[in-house]
């Protein structure tokens, strides 16, 4: 489908409204609260990664996947085929999504523009983050990082919102090396050093085990962290405008 020829509801308002709908990483504790995996609905139609099956019961226009891991396309561990009949993009083909628009340049869905950004995360899969701007507003939602290139991000605008990832609290995360490629996640001291200088705030979400261990101590965790841009640890259903 030619993303051009998408026609969609025009937005009633200037902002943009966005909804975490899970925030859990790819990991068997969870919390109330803390239980889906990854979802990020913005302004009620455009969704961004389907970590649970239920996400596709919303009014939608179209679906991004930041990367095919099954906390983010539920059906890859259920091998299952992802039909649908709106608009789906993605980073790289699928076999279980035939209707995959494949995207590595700038994509228009209606009134949102997206510019896929390459972001480092796994060792088959390709995964991109995406920054949205609707009219004078714009977020950038990473995906799961183990790195993201400074030649990128020097590429970046500056966004009102930016949504990234918290499998690990320690400085360095957990990188693995394989000859001259590396993946897995980054930490979120090394999230927020490398995004704090386009994020008029950063939104956590995709926590891992370390979340999981006492909640209350997470979120106290990331908000000392904290210091020229705000930070907010998310919880499944958080909704924010910007
Ligand atoms: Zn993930
Ligand atoms: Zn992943």
């Amino acid at each position: 489908m030619d993303p051009k020829s998408l026609k969609l509801s025009p937005s009633e308002f200037n902002y943009m409204k966005i909804k975490i709908l899970g925030t859990r990483g790819k990991i068997e504790p969870s919390a109330r609260g803390y239980k889906n995996h990854s979802g990020i609905l913005i302004d009620g139609k455009i969704l961004i990664d389907v970590g649970e099956s239920e996400y596709m019961e919303y009014d939608l226009e179209a679906v991004v996947f930041t990367h095919f891991h099954p906390d983010h396309a539920y059906f890859v561990s259920q091998q299952e085929k992802f039909s649908s009949e709106i608009a789906l993009f993605g980073p790289e083909a699928q076999e279980f999504v035939p209707n995959l628009t494949v995207v590595s340049e700038k994509f228009n869905i209606g009134e949102y523009q997206f510019t896929p950004v390459p972001v480092i995360h796994a060792l088959k899969l390709k995964s991109l983050g995406y920054v949205i701007q609707k009219g004078e507003k714009s977020i950038f939602i990473t995906g799961d990082v183990a790195w993201i290139e400074k030649a990128e991000r020097e590429q970046l605008p500056k966004v009102d919102l930016v949504i990234t990832e918290a499998t690990f609290i320690n400085k360095g995360g957990r990188i693995n090396r394989k000859k001259d490629r590396i993946f897995g996640h980054t930490g979120v001291p090394d999230l927020i050093r490398i995004l704090s200088p386009m994020a008029g705030k950063i939104v956590f979400t995709h926590y891992g085990n370390w979340f999981f261990e006492n909640v209350e101590d997470g979120l106290k965790k990331i908000k000392v962290l904290e210091e020229d841009v705000p930070l907010i640890p998310a919880k499944d259903g958080m909704e924010i405008e910007i």
